[in-house]
């Protein structure tokens, strides 16, 4: 036996597992670009609830020209990193933009908000200090955190009391940061800022946020949970991503006091041994932004679906996680349930997610649906319909 046979029934071995826990992922193949109306491979037309597309932008007319514009003035790759020849313009522009978005002093761009969260805690902490991280964050913010030496303590989700508790014996360490997801994706539930805030003020701690699933979504003009809470300019740190409300194409970023940039961009990583984000990318970006601080009107057709399509559902007898954002869960609790109906609801045309354990909690499956503002009250029917259907 060479060792790749060996190896290869350890791997065969390892996947007929994963399938005979029914945990296997199968990815089901889109033939049309992200919308809400999409065409699967086999030819069927489906309406998609499950995009994290929250304003509807992944295939705007206006931000592919943006697109097609930054390519061919700047160019298709950068085949640089950041510090050696990969900074245009472009790229500088970008970073003041979103800066201005959040109210923040400066921003750093990355591949992914994946790398942002991965870049961030090891060059600022030491294990001299402490990292109180919420139990339901983004798994980035886990990998994260587990790259830097910092102390870990990690507070239930969105559980004050227990996050003070963290706090308390925290007091031991040099520095203290609290970091937490501003919207939870499972249950769509926004982190409460407010308190968070009050507790770094009282034991002395710095916070960062994830806007990845609340930006474009949550506060009065959809900056973010920052937003929400007046927090505007008061959060040490904020990172986010390009591939959700934002177009939903790629990149990420950390914004946020100006010598936590600085010195990112000194010693993050993911920064400084990844390339640099291509044009066609950061021009589409910067003309979202400008887009969204004209208008927010995007903004507020979510809402006003998310708040029908709760309303409805709630009516139909559906059992719904109450929901801050654009995340709207349908509790169903037994896993082959979900799956079943997730099946019968894409043959009713609709196509969504059921998740159950490990992604959710045991007994807690749900199928999670992401409302858009290109979604229609027409799509927004025929989904409350499908499901009512496939109930009975
Ligand atoms: C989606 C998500 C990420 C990852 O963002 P990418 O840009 O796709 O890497 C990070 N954090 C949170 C909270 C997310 O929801």
């Amino acid at each position: 036996m060479n060792a790749y046979s060996s190896f290869q029934k350890h791997l065969t071995d390892e996947l007929a597992e994963i399938k005979s826990a029914g945990l296997y992922k199968e990815e089901r193949i889109i033939a049309s670009p992200q919308s809400v109306k999409i065409r699967l491979q086999d030819g069927r037309e489906v309406l998609n609830f499950c995009a994290n597309n929250y304003l509807g932008l992944a295939d705007n007319p206006e931000l592919i020209a943006a697109a097609e514009k930054a390519m061919h003035i700047r160019g298709y790759g950068m085949s640089s990193v950041r510090f050696i020849c990969g900074t245009q313009d472009l790229h500088k522009a970008l970073e003041k933009t979103i800066a201005d978005f959040f109210g923040t002093e400066d921003t750093i761009l990355y591949a992914a908000c994946f790398d942002a969260n991965g870049g961030v805690f090891e060059p600022l902490f030491t294990e001299e200090d402490a990292i109180i991280s919420d139990s339901l964050n983004h798994a980035s913010i886990i990998d994260g955190v587990r790259l830097c030496r910092a102390v870990r303590y990690r507070y239930a989700n969105a559980d004050m009391s227990d996050l003070e508790n963290q706090l308390k014996v925290a007091q031991a360490q040099r520095f203290r940061l609290i970091v937490t997801d501003g919207v939870f994706s499972m249950d769509g539930n926004v982190a409460p800022l407010d308190r968070i805030y009050e507790l770094a003020q009282k034991y002395n701690a710095l916070v960062m946020v994830d806007e990845s699933h609340s930006a474009g979504v949550v506060g009065k003009t959809g900056r973010g949970a920052t937003e929400q809470f007046n927090l505007r300019g008061k959060i040490e740190i904020l990172t986010g991503t390009l591939g959700k409300a934002f177009g939903g194409a790629v990149g990420g970023f950390t914004t946020g006091k100006k010598e936590i940039i600085e010195l990112l961009r000194q010693r993050s990583r993911p920064y400084l041994f990844s390339n640099s984000l291509p044009p066609s990318v950061v021009g589409a970006g910067i003309y979202t932004f400008q887009m969204l601080e004209k208008s927010n009107q995007l903004q507020e057709k979510l809402h006003e679906n998310t708040s029908y399509f709760v309303e409805k559902m709630i009516a139909a007898g559906f059992d719904i996680k109450p929901t801050q954002s654009a995340i709207c869960a349908v509790m169903l609790y037994d896993a082959k349930l979900s799956q079943d109906m997730a099946a019968r609801l894409l043959e009713e045309g609709i196509y969504v997610t059921g998740f159950y354990y490990p992604v959710v909690p045991k007994g807690q499956a749900r199928i999670r649906l992401q409302l858009s503002a290109a979604h229609e009250k027409e799509h927004l029917d025929k989904c409350i319909n499908a499901f009512i259907k496939v109930k009975n």
